[in-house]
């Protein structure tokens, strides 16, 4: 399987999946996809049905990485994937499922259900993904004796989910900016209470997107990215996307009366990473029937299944909500997806994006947009703090579940697409503790904590305080790495 910039760039001499490993964006600015889809056949099918899920991870990444030597992989696998990570506590046999399959109930026909992604080690289905590149870099890095340096900004999972994934590992450091004072007291207990000495936290005094800010500033300055060998984990990553893939099989496997019936899974949605290993895994020949994208208030995705219209807004139009991974102004993954619905001319969709660059935005004409429901299976929705909270409120009494408000936004959303006879499985994106204030406003009280987050408020915690400045972050950066401008 060869890679190529969904822009045009290395379509001379396409990339192997190690070649993109480490990289962001392609030098043209576009985002690597693979040539083509593998497509899994029905016999396939069955037989993938009965593995546990690291070896499902490998058989679904083995079609993806074939510079990768088989036995590495499936190692890289089971290692990754092992009920003492992903388990949070739970039964010993829901533990080594890794992504249990939890049904709710049957509504207006459908079997609904949630897929359980958020039982590692930030409790957000981050993880799933990050837990698998932190064993792949770990390797890759291992075998040439090189070294990498993640630079990142979060204000919440993303960072955590990175941290814990690459903490301790031989070869990396993590650099990770975040809001000083400005995440919640939970999230921030989660980063700073790690102890690893390749694990550094910046508390910049400002705001998310002065973080942001300072990581593309550095990112922009070549020479320095290249001599402090600077790398990033953030959601356009292809290893993260494919990696998602997975769960995808899992919860069809778990979900379908008979392989081969038709499911449909709504997805949560900010950047559209998730939703988009969904599509692959419907392009590799996964009976997946509607890939529901829902969103929060920040609804550009919304907008765009619905209108065909990709209008980018700017920080002052994107609202903070009560499902905060989801406050997104552009989704940086729907390039892959609008690579495919251009049919892979990569002329045509430098234009669209060239259109984002200059006017904020694009419109697809109504046959594309006839295709992307057709064809592609895609419907959306979007929810308000109103609609999340009543269906935490609901899917508690009704099912005894408590809920997080990303999963809320997929229930609310899934339960105006369902269709008789067809599992609707909605992804379960975060665990209800991480944001338990919701919880409290729908329920009257505390979201559960799992055991292992009792008094994590209370351990020392580890960041340096600096200020919102690109100079400062970069003279840490050089010092931290003990790397010597040439
Ligand atoms: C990141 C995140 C999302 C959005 O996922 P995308 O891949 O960016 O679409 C949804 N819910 C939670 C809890 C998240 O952390």
């Amino acid at each position: 399987m060869r890679y190529v910039s969904t822009r045009g760039a290395a379509r001379a001499a396409p990339l192997g999946f190690t070649d993109i490993l480490l990289a962001g964006l392609a030098d043209d600015g576009g985002l690597y996809v693979p040539l083509e889809y593998p497509r899994i056949t029905a016999l396939q099918l069955q037989a993938w049905a009965r593995l546990p899920y690291a070896d499902l991870a490998f058989e679904v990444l083995s079609r993806f990485a074939a510079d990768l030597p088989a036995d590495t992989l499936r190692d890289l696998c089971r290692r990754t994937y092992t009920a003492a990570v992903f388990g949070n506590g739970r039964d010993p046999a829901r533990a080594a499922e890794i992504a249990p399959l939890r049904p709710l109930g049957v509504e207006g026909g459908a079997a609904l259900a949630l897929l359980e992604l958020s039982n590692g080690p930030t409790l957000a289905f981050k993880d799933m993904a990050m837990q698998l590149l932190g064993q792949l870099f770990e390797h890759v890095l291992g075998a040439t004796g090189a070294e990498l340096n993640i630079l990142g900004a979060t204000s919440g999972d993303t960072g955590s989910a990175a941290e814990y994934a690459m903490r301790g590992r031989r070869g990396l450091r993590v650099f990770m900016l975040t809001p000083h004072g400005r995440m919640s007291p939970f999230q921030a207990a989660q980063m700073y209470s790690l102890r690893e000495p390749n694990i550094f936290n910046l508390a910049v005094r400002g705001v998310f997107d002065d973080c942001q800010d300072i990581v593309k500033a550095v990112s922009a300055d070549a020479a320095f990215k290249a001599g402090q060998r600077i790398g990033a984990v953030n959601s356009i990553n292809w290893a993260r996307v494919v990696a998602q893939v997975v769960y995808y099989f899992k919860g069809y496997f778990a979900a379908a009366p008979r392989i081969g019936d038709p499911v449909s899974f709504t997805v949560p949605s900010g950047n559209f990473g998730n939703v988009c290993a969904g599509h692959i895994a419907r392009m590799m020949g996964l009976p997946i029937r509607a890939l529901v994208c829902a969103t929060n208030e920040n609804d550009v995705l919304d907008e765009f299944f619905r209108t065909g219209v990709y209008r980018v807004r700017g920080a002052a139009d994107t609202f903070q909500t009560s499902s905060p991974s989801m406050d997104i102004s552009k989704a940086s993954n729907l390039e892959r997806f609008v690579h495919d619905v251009v049919g892979g001319d990569p002329a045509r969709l430098a234009g669209l994006w060239r259109q984002v660059e200059h006017h904020g935005g694009f419109t697809l004409d109504d046959g594309a947009m006839a295709a992307v429901r057709e064809r592609f299976g895609f419907r959306s929705g979007c929810s308000s703090h109103a609609h999340r909270i009543a269906t935490i409120r609901d899917v508690d009494q009704r099912y005894g579940v408590v809920i997080d408000t990303h999963t809320a936004d997929g229930v609310k959303v899934a339960r105006e697409h369902l269709e008789l006879g067809v599992p609707m499985v909605v992804l379960e994106t975060a665990q209800p503790a991480k944001f338990t204030e919701a919880v409290e406003e729908a329920l009257g009280r505390p979201a559960p904590r799992p055991l292992a987050f009792e008094g994590i408020e209370r351990l020392p915690q580890h960041f340096t305080v600096i200020e919102s400045d690109v100079e400062a972050v970069k003279r840490f950066i050089a010092a931290h790495t003990g790397i010597v401008a040439a």
